[in-house]
Formats: structure tokens, C-alpha cells, sequence
């Protein structure tokens, strides 16, 4: 029954506030639970919605449900409003619990429904060429000055903590028609050095060279070696770069994570032995490879399996042939948490986390972000001063702790890394 224009009667306001509240995400019990105990104790609007959003949560993290947790106040002479924020208090105190406590992943990913036949490529023509500053830099962060190619919108990949698709159009993926040839015509500053990268609007290999969009970053590279082209993936799928000449100018990176992680919250990806393996391949084949673990995430057993998996990049490459590693972490701003919070059915872990307002997104707490770097760089020990390491969308106050060192600005983290990887690269074309 709708509210008429003159009742105040919260009954009749109800479902209005309920939808407002956005009770629609949950399940059909939560939300007639969360009816009922409203119809006890009147919760404003905005609690309504702070115990969706946990309801959420809850459900999202395959956590026993509000109705589950819901605490039996003693009959004492509390008033109504200090019963129902009692109430509220400890129900916030025990999902603030969840999100301190490292995630737990089972063994076997309660994940499902994640089909790569729900993605619809289409060829558009656009009018310019996707080239632009990095989209996640912020003067708040050390950043590289990184310039993004965007050759396809929109990723075939659904890692849970990604933001690509809050940017774009659900399941369409688009091939711009014009790429190759817009590309061709790029001109470009030949005393220069542009460091190039591609993966931010889309995989940079999963698509092969469909639309012929590897064919012509392959041939922009040939053409400026002044260019520092950055291929960023998490597939397998390098057939392409196999069969056709790769100018030294072309680095491949491999965002990487535990097996855990790529099980339950990078679905539909390539696994860690199919990434490894064909990073080993192009590096076999005197490709420049490069591994980012952004984000790294901390559960339970983060410290061994991220441990288990620096010791296996090690074991498995050289220095030589690595140019980069990069570190980072989840990092939110709060329409793409709306965003994940919404996705019926979604499970994930990536939001139960300890989450603080970091330079203007939401990130883990400086103590548990310096925790993870630390470990990461003191495992990798063997490639400092070998390989090239930095921070990505990371405030210049955790450089020093991590590192033991820092950039005085972001154009000296900008050149300091342009010439690390142009030493690899003049190392391969002595090869
Ligand atoms: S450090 Fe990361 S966020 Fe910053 S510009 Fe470079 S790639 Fe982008």
C-alpha cells in the first residue's frame, strides 16, 4: 500500500524508505526481516539504509545474515530510541568486527555464474583516439605520469574490486573501427621518451588481434622507439606476439596474484601457472616482462601464499629480463562500493576490509598497506637495484617505510623509472 500524500504514519512511509534504502538488493527474507524489526523500531531513512548496506555486506561475504546476527535486547527500562540504537550500535560493531579480521577463502570458490558469453563486442567508430593522462593518477598519490591507450573499452575479465565497467556499458565491449588508422597518424615528439601503457580501459591481450589492434601497437612501437609501450594483462593469450616480431620498445606485465585471489575475485582470468607460463614464453623469446600486484589484498593467508609467489617469480626469472614491480592495494571511491554492493548475487570478500578515507578514495590503513609492501619487497630482495619498484595510486609517505626511499616529485619517479626500463630495453636491442 503506498503512502497517501497525508498519512505520517510510518507503516504507510515504510516501503517507501525500504526502497529508498535500497532493500531491494537483498534477498526477499532480509528484506521482510528488516520490514518487521523497522515496524518495532522505527529506524530513520538513513539507518534503514546503513542496515541494507550491511545486510549487503553480509550476504556478499557469505557471513551469517543480519537476521542471524540480530541482537536480543533484555526488556529493561530502556527507551524506545536508546533500544534502537542499541540496537544499531551492535550491529555495526559486529560487521566493523568482519572488516578488521582478515578475510577467510574457502578452499573451493563459492563464486558462480561468471560466463564470458554474456560479453557482446562491437565495432564503433570514435572520433579520437583514446590517449590520455593515466585515469586513476591524483595529485594526492606518487605517480608515474603514465599515459593510457585505450585500443578496446570495457574488459572480458570480472575481477570482483575493478572499476572498468562502472566506466563503461555493462557487457558491450567496443573495437574502435578506426584504431590502426588513427594510430598511424599519431604524431609524436621524436626527442621524446613516452611511456605508453594499455590495460586501463580494457585487457591488453585477451581480445588477440581482433580489429587488428595488436598488429598496429606493434607497428606504432616498430616506428617510435622512443616509445616505452606498456602491454598490461592478466591472460594467457599471447599467440599473436608468438608469431609476429615484438620490438624491444614493448614491454609485457602481468598483473599477478595468489591462487586464493585469482580463484574467488578475478574471475574468468587467466590462472597464476597460465600467467607465469606465458610470461616465461615471451621472455623466452626476449620479450621485456614486467609483474604489477595491485591489488594485493590481505586474508588470512596472504602472507604465505603472497610469499609462496614472490619466491616463485624469483625461481622462475631473471632479473635481466624483468623491468618492473609494481605494488598496490584495494582503493575505492564510494560509487563503484555503491556499484558492487548493488550486483545481485555478487559474492566477494574485496569489501571486508578495515576501511579508512585515504587522499580521497578508501583504502586499508597506512599500518596494514605498509605491512603487505614491506613484506612484498623484503621477499623480492633478490631483484632491488636490479629491477625497477614502485608504489601505484599510493600516497609519497609510504615510499620511505616500504622502500627506503623516495621520489622528490612525480616527474623524478617519471624519469627515474623511463630510464630503468629503457636500460632493459637497450639491453635487448644489443641481444
Ligand atoms: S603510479 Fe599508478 S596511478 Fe599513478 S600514474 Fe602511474 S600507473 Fe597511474
Amino acid at each position: 500500500m503506498t503512502a497517501t500524500p497525508q498519512s505520517n504514519r510510518y507503516e504507510d512511509r515504510l516501503p517507501d524508505h525500504m526502497l529508498q534504502a535500497g532493500s531491494e538488493r537483498l534477498a526477499d527474507e532480509q528484506q521482510d526481516f528488516l520490514r518487521s524489526q523497522a515496524l518495532v523500531y522505527r529506524f530513520t531513512q538513513q539507518e534503514l539504509r546503513q542496515l541494507c548496506d550491511i545486510a549487503a555486506d553480509l550476504a556478499m561475504w557469505s557471513a551469517d545474515p543480519i537476521d542471524r546476527i540480530w541482537p536480543e535486547l533484555p526488556e529493561d527500562q530502556l527507551g524506545p530510541k536508546q533500544r534502537r540504537q542499541r540496537i544499531l550500535k551492535q550491529i555495526r560493531d559486529h560487521w566493523q568486527g568482519l572488516r578488521e579480521q582478515p578475510a577467510h577463502y574457502p578452499a573451493i570458490p563459492v563464486a558462480r555464474g561468471y560466463s564470458a558469453e554474456r560479453i557482446r563486442r562491437v565495432q564503433v567508430e570514435k572520433d579520437r583516439l583514446g590517449l590520455g593522462w593515466c585515469p586513476v593518477a591524483s595529485p594526492r598519490t606518487r605517480c608515474c605520469n603514465l599515459m593510457t591507450l585505450d585500443a578496446v573499452e570495457n574488459c572480458g575479465f570480472d575481477c570482483s574490486y575493478c572499476s572498468i565497467q562502472s566506466f563503461y556499458h555493462g557487457d558491450e565491449v567496443r573495437f574502435d573501427s578506426r584504431f590502426a588508422e588513427k594510430l598511424a597518424r599519431l604524431e609524436i615528439d621524436p626527442e621524446r621518451t613516452y611511456h605508453i601503457g594499455t590495460g586501463q580501459s580494457s585487457d591488453s591481450l585477451m581480445w588477440g588481434n581482433q580489429a587488428g589492434i595488436l598488429d598496429a601497437l606493434l607497428d606504432f612501437a616498430t616506428r617510435h622507439p622512443n616509445v616505452i609501450l606498456e602491454l598490461k594483462t592478466k591472460s594467457k593469450n599471447i599467440n599473436h606476439l608468438l608469431k609476429h616480431e615484438v620490438p624491444p620498445n614493448v614491454l609485457c606485465t602481468w598483473s599477478l596474484n595468489t591462487p586464493t585471489l585469482i580463484a574467488n575475485e578475478e574471475h574468468l582470468t587467466a590462472s597464476l601457472d597460465e600467467r607465469l607460463k606465458a610470461a616465461r614464453r615471451l621472455a623466452d623469446k626476449g620479450v621485456v616482462v614486467g609483474f604489477h600486484f595491485h591489488p594485493m589484498i590481505r586474508y588470512d593467508r596472504w602472507r604465505e601464499e603472497y610469499g609462496d609467489l614472490f619466491q616463485r617469480l624469483t625461481d622462475e626469472f631473471d632479473a635481466q629480463e624483468v623491468a618492473l614491480v609494481s605494488l598496490g592495494t584495494l582503493t575505492y571511491i564510494k560509487p563503484v562500493i555503491k556499484q558492487l554492493r548493488a550486483r545481485p548475487e555478487f559474492q566477494s570478500k574485496v569489501l571486508q576490509m578495515p576501511m579508512v578515507e585515504a587522499d580521497g578514495k578508501l583504502s586499508y590503513p597506512d599500518e596494514i598497506k605498509r605491512e603487505m609492501f614491506s613484506f612484498a619487497y623484503r621477499t623480492l630482495a633478490p631483484w632491488h637495484d636490479r629491477v625497477f619498484f614502485y608504489l601505484c595510486m599510493e600516497n609519497q609517505r609510504l615510499w620511505e617505510p616500504v622502500f627506503g626511499f623516495d621520489y622528490p616529485s612525480n616527474e623524478a619517479f617519471e624519469a627515474a623509472m623511463k630510464a630503468s626500463y629503457l636500460e632493459k630495453i637497450e639491453q635487448k636491442r644489443r641481444n
